[in-house]
């Protein structure tokens, strides 16, 4: 079930490279959330106290130039010095003779931040060479970067497979909660699927359709099911090419026992605004000129009930186009629901994390999933390179 931790290495006078991942949001020189960095403060923070020599390696955006000045990791190196209450020196390279000498030099208990692995173009094509570059520098190697662990990079993976490695305690985390909520969930199980685009969601809905007990759609995605149910929806966003798919997934649902629940009424509006003048409409009577922004009050309810009888709940997009206050309401709904529920509860996708935080329940869901990409992968139940190369407890 678990991974091997850096708990179950020792790590004590070692080189120990860390994956971490600190692509923080950075404006005008000054780093705008320094979320990324914290959370991976208690990885960083048992190695130094297990006296490691710990060299940090992240991606920051994507240069296109190597060692265009605005990727620099130097904001970051000033931000962790500050939260790590100890000097963070900044390597001018990622790899070569000269990061080679630092990381040699380095005591324990002293931290090393190699520059943004992203200069290397090898880095993303998970180039052996670039990778072997890397493990020089180090004895131990450690993933905590969740984030980008549906990537086969050479920070990522490649290097994995050339030290003896082990997972930090954030991405251990993150696999053991999704592994148990699709291996062992308890029931009944209930998901939330919302989102703009269904072309995105399928293979999440496909996985999550062998596992659950019921289905609950909203958002953009609800409305290529409406139309494959034979519903018009206006000038609602919908995807024709989806339809196909939406039928596929509604038998699917059918053949399996699986309640699959649609909305039964809508909020419309003919602009999808911040100002816009809203309606609520049963789903069979969306005008020709309505777009469907959010679900109706009656599904809220319907929704809620299917919620409360729930053990555990996996949430992923937005029921509605939440940014725009006439259209927030089904998915702060949707999000009380959820944290009343009193099931275990796990919400993954940026801007479903967004809305949860919208809400003002954070505290009450039981694991915010911050993989992104990663996150939906794994619901996918695909085998993850960056984690697949780490071994298991
Ligand atoms: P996540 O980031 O949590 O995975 P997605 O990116 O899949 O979620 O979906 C979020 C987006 O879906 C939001 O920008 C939201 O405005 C949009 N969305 C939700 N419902 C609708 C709708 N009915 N029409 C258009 N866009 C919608
Ligand atoms: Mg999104």
């Amino acid at each position: 079930m678990a991974k091997k931790t850096v708990r179950d290495i020792d790590v004590r006078g070692k080189r120990v490279l860390v994956r971490v991942d600190f692509n923080v949001p950075i404006k005008d020189g000054a780093i705008t959330d320094d979320r990324r960095i914290r959370e991976a403060l208690p990885t960083i923070e048992y190695l130094l106290g297990e006296g490691a020599r710990v060299i940090l390696v992240s991606h920051l955006g994507r240069p296109k130039a190597p060692f265009a000045p605005e990727f620099s990791l130097a904001p970051v190196r000033a931000r962790l010095e500050e939260l790590l209450g100890r000097p963070v020196k900044l390597a001018p390279d990622v790899v070569g003779p000269e990061v080679e000498r630092m990381a040699e030099e380095l005591r324990p208990g002293e931290v090393l931040l190699l520059e943004n692995v992203r200069y290397y173009p090898e880095e993303t094509k998970n180039d052996p060479d670039f990778a072997a570059r890397l493990a020089r520098l180090a004895d131990v190697y450690v993933n905590d970067a969740f984030g980008t662990a549906h990537r086969a990079h050479a920070s990522t993976e490649g290097v994995a497979r050339l030290l003896p490695s082990v997972s930090g305690f954030l991405l251990a985390r993150e696999v053991e909660v999704l592994r148990h909520v699709l291996e062992q969930p308890e029931h009944p199980f209930v998901a939330i699927l919302g989102g703009a685009k269904i072309a995105d969601k399928i293979g999440v809905i496909e996985n999550l359709l062998k596992r659950v007990d019921a289905l609950l759609v909203g958002g953009g995605i609800a409305n290529t099911f409406l139309v494959a149910r034979g519903y018009e929806v206006g000038q609602s966003l919908y995807e024709p090419e989806g339809v196909e798919v939406a039928r596929r997934l509604l038998h699917e649902a059918e053949a399996r026992g699986v309640d699959l629940l649609l909305p039964v009424d809508a909020v419309v509006a003919t602009e999808i605004s911040e100002t816009a003048e809203t309606q609520v409409v049963p789903v069979d009577a969306v005008p020709a000129d309505g777009r469907i922004g959010d679900i109706g009050p009656r599904t809220r309810e319907l929704y809620r009930e299917r919620l409360q009888g729930a053990r555990t709940i996996v949430w992923n997009g937005p029921m509605g186009v939440f940014e725009l206050p006439p259209f927030a309401e089904g998915t702060i709904a949707v999000a009380r629901a959820v944290a009343e529920s009193g099931a275990y509860s796990v919400v993954g996708g940026g801007d479903s994390l967004a809305a949860v935080k919208l809400a003002g329940v954070e505290d009450k869901v039981s694991h915010l999933s911050t993989g992104g990409g990663a996150t939906l992968e794994f619901l996918e139940g695909k085998e993850l390179p960056g984690i697949a190369v780490l071994p298991d407890a």
